[in-house]
């Protein structure tokens, strides 16, 4: 959290709220989450580097330098699904100085390209953990996603694949994130 410069993943109109601990309009109606919520992530996930990770919500590439923080740049993919947000993240990271491949698409189907992953993290809010999520963790991996039937109000839930067929889910802190919009998510915003 030290190294990342928050200042640069937010629009120029909120710079000077940039280091309150709340999310933050990016446009588009989307938010760069809270960072004390991102870091209730980041530890559910416990990622050791040059661990595997989808990440699903780009949004303004925040989370995406803490996770290339954690893990090297090299070993993340985030997947954003708003063609109007996809430049902003990309160029927020790049002039940031974290090369990590940031592709558009529809995060619920998650990203077979370069499945299986370790961790499938997820920034926006899900009504379920989407099968195509499940099916591309590794076993020993897991899935860290906000999961709610309301799309205002969800539960952190983290789901780890502890075996073939095997899941153990907890779930955790309420949160309310964006809606996950797409196939396997929320129909339409
Ligand atoms: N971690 C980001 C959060 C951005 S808000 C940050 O801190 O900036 C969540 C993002 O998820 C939004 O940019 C939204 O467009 C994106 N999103 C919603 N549904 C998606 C989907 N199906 N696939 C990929 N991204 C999605």
């Amino acid at each position: 959290f030290l190294r990342v410069p928050r200042e640069r993943f937010v629009p120029e109109d909120v710079r000077t709220s940039a280091y309150e601990d709340v999310p933050l309009p990016i446009g588009h109606g989307q938010t760069i989450s809270a960072p004390s919520m991102i870091a209730i992530m980041l530890e559910e996930a416990a990622l050791t580097r040059g661990e595997k990770v989808l990440e699903v919500g780009t949004g303004s590439g925040y989370t995406t330098a803490l996770l290339a923080e954690i893990t090297g740049p090299e070993s993340i993919v985030s997947i954003e699904r708003l063609l109007e947000l996809e430049p902003f993240g990309r160029e927020n990271l790049h002039a940031a100085g974290y090369e990590v491949r940031i592709v558009r698409g529809d995060g619920t189907l998650g990203f077979p390209q370069e499945a299986p992953y370790d961790c499938i993290l997820a920034t926006a809010g899900a009504p379920k953990i989407p099968k195509a999520w499940k099916e591309q963790t590794k076993v020993g991996g897991r899935i860290i996603a906000p999961v709610g039937r309301s799309r205002l109000s969800q539960v952190l839930v983290t789901a780890r694949r502890v075996g073939p067929e095997k899941w153990e889910i907890t779930e955790g802190t309420p949160c309310a994130f964006v809606p996950l919009v797409g196939e396997q998510g929320w129909r339409r915003e």
